[in-house]
């Protein structure tokens, strides 16, 4: 089975090794010149550290990451602590793997490290993508056209096969942005900050946590705006905007953001959902098919089970047999991603609440849930069935059992 693979993001890449052990020959079309993933922190949830697990990679992330025992809700004006929720051992022993926070470097090397180099083509943009009954085909910027069994467009938030596939859409400015900067540990020892916090105001909220195993703190400072704001992880806002910005929220917060300097300022885009995201041998993976906001530190997370679930799906089976595998692999994912995209915009408003009756309900919910549910809501996503029925009957390949 030849697969072709669009994009070398975290989705692309773990769809390759994905792929690559499931039996298939993957060749990856990456646009930029080198694996290059900038941007800061990322959260990996027990739902994408149980597919790390499975991609044997979770040893290699987990040695650089930082695991929080917990995480703190608070309100903005005064630091008060709303609930807290556990992440520590508890949540690995509920989930079966840890909640990890890693530089976004580390993963993405983690995962280019599995991939051959006479496996990638680094510098080649792919300007389309056909299909006929036996192969499907990518067209790439230096004019070459390439066949496979399958192509896989895992571009990312502004892709482009999405709209060779589907037509006209395009990415949807979600009305926030984030500022976002990485602090040496030392510059903030003093704040005695939670390990993990997400500080909620009036349209606005704050997350930290460490990555590196404490080396550095991540701050990501979300805000909402009617300026589009441009989807760059190279952006910088202007100096001292994110004081302003932020302006009469707790002391520990307002400091973190003035040591950051010039922070960088990255507009927060979505995808619409789609009834399907395959047509034939072709299907769209990771943020193509499902970009969403970051509120439940969820994107990479559903990338990671779609490269999963793909690797599965397409195990065992003939060239022939691709349009129904790609139909069964997005039966598997689609319903759970969507509802995430939409957990995701709704986790923003309910953070964003005006002060006032409205937020002290939602902190009293926070509160009883905390004690009912010792993970936080957003926990309901992390035991996914999909991926964990394929981890059981990959199992039950391997231990040859019926
Ligand atoms: C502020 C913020 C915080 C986040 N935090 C978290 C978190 O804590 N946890 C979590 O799980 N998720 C988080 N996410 C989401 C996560 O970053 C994304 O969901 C994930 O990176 C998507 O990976 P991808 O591979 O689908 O896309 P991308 O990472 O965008 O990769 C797409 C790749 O395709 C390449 N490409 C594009 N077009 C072409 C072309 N025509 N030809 C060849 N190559 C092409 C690009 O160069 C790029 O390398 C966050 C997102 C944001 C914005």
């Amino acid at each position: 089975m030849r697969a072709i693979v669009v994009g070398a993001g975290i989705g692309g890449l773990a769809a390759t090794l994905s792929l690559r052990r499931a039996g298939c020959e993957v060749t990856l079309l990456e646009r930029t010149p080198r694996f290059t993933e900038i941007g800061a922190g990322i959260q990996l949830a027990p739902n994408a550290t149980r597919v790390l697990r499975r991609l044997g990679l979770l040893d290699t992330v987990a040695a650089r990451a930082a695991r929080p025992a917990g995480l703190s809700f608070r309100t903005w004006s005064d630091g008060a602590e709303i609930c807290r929720y556990a992440l520590g051992p508890e949540a690995e022993d509920a989930f079966g793997a840890p909640y990890l926070q890693v530089h976004r470097a580390d993963l993405h090397q983690a995962l280019a490290a599995t991939v051959p180099s006479h496996s990638v083509r680094l510098d080649t943009e792919v300007v389309g993508i056909d299909q006929d009954d036996r192969s499907a085909y990518v067209t790439t910027a230096h004019g070459e056209r390439l066949g496979a069994d399958l192509v896989v467009a895992a571009d990312g938030v502004r892709s482009a096969a999405r709209r060779w596939l589907f037509g006209a859409d395009e990415a949807v400015f979600s009305g926030t942005a984030a500022y976002r900067a990485l602090l040496p540990a030392a510059e903030v020892a003093d704040l005695d900050l939670p390990d993990y916090a997400g500080w909620l105001g009036p349209d606005r909220h704050v997350v930290h946590y460490w990555v590196r195993r404490g080396e550095l703190l991540n701050l990501v400072a979300v805000f909402r705006t009617q300026a589009p704001a441009q989807e760059s992880w190279t952006a910088q806002a202007e100096p001292g905007e994110q004081l302003r910005e932020f302006a009469g929220w707790d002391r520990r917060v307002r400091t973190a953001l003035e040591r950051a300097g010039r922070v960088f300022r990255y507009g927060i885009h979505t995808r619409t959902p789609l009834a399907r995201w395959n047509t034939g041998r072709v299907t769209l993976l990771g943020d193509s098919a499902h970009a969403m906001t970051p509120f439940q530190a969820q994107g990479a997370a559903q990338a990671l089970m779609d490269a999963a679930v793909l690797g599965d799906t397409l195990a065992d089976t003939t060239p022939a047999e691709v349009p129904d595998a790609l139909t069964r692999y997005v039966r598997r994912r689609l319903a759970t991603a969507t509802s995430v995209q939409a957990g995701s915009a709704s986790a923003g408003d309910v953070y964003h609440l005006p002060d006032g009756p409205e937020a002290e309900a939602r902190n009293a919910g926070m509160r009883a849930l905390a004690t009912v549910n010792r993970f936080g809501p957003h926990a309901t996503t992390w035991g996914d069935d999909d991926v964990l029925d394929a981890e059981a009957r990959a199992d039950e390949k391997t231990s040859g059992s019926p």
